[in-house]
């Protein structure tokens, strides 16, 4: 019986990827569960019921499978924010640190107008890196954060704290 299950119990662990002493949490057989993939859409959204949103802006790449699942269940928009080479039309850049280096992602400069009400989602949230370049984005485009939420959140890498000092209000389904 699995309807006692928690999204935590559909997401695997892998040893040792993409590197040694990496532990990574491997959320693609919580995505192939049908069980696990609703309750998870369904637990990112719960908290901004009753709210406006206008857009759903997801990470790449995994950001994109759940954020186009909830922009449709919200019947709103959907806006892929990419690496670095990836959008076909003009685009507004913004750098971020990696574990090791730099890395650039990039959004289309027309995909959200100002005050426009924007929910960022992602899978995970390590660092906050990768969602602190996805909110300035939004931001130099006028868009209003609603709210960031993740499927996973790594609290001892201090993305939570990152991102709740740049103002935003943060929502993770397990640690
Ligand atoms: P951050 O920028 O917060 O340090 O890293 C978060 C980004 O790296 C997210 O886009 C996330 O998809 C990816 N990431 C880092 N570690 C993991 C992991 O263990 N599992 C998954 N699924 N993604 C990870």
């Amino acid at each position: 019986n699995d309807r006692k299950k928690t999204v935590k119990d559909y997401i695997r662990t892998i040893v040792d990827f993409p590197h040694e002493g990496i532990m990574f949490r491997d959320v693609t057989t919580l995505f192939a569960d049908p069980r696990g993939f609703r309750i998870c859409i369904d637990q990112l959204l719960h908290p901004y019921a009753g709210e406006r949103i206008d857009k759903v802006a997801g990470l790449e790449a995994r950001g994109f499978i759940i954020g186009g699942a909830i922009a449709h269940q919200l019947s709103v928009g959907f806006v892929p924010i990419r690496k670095k080479g990836k959008l076909p039309g003009k685009t507004l850049s913004q750098d971020y640190k990696l574990e090791y280096g730099e890395a650039i992602m990039e959004v289309h400069d027309d995909a959200i107008q100002p005050g426009e009400k924007v929910l960022l989602v992602d899978d995970l949230l390590a660092t906050g890196g990768t969602a602190e370049a996805g909110i300035k984005l939004i931001e130099r485009m006028g868009g209003d954060i609603v709210g960031c939420a993740f499927i996973v959140d790594l609290p001892e890498l201090g993305g939570r704290d990152k991102l709740a000092s740049l103002g935003m209000d943060v929502h993770a389904l397990c640690e």
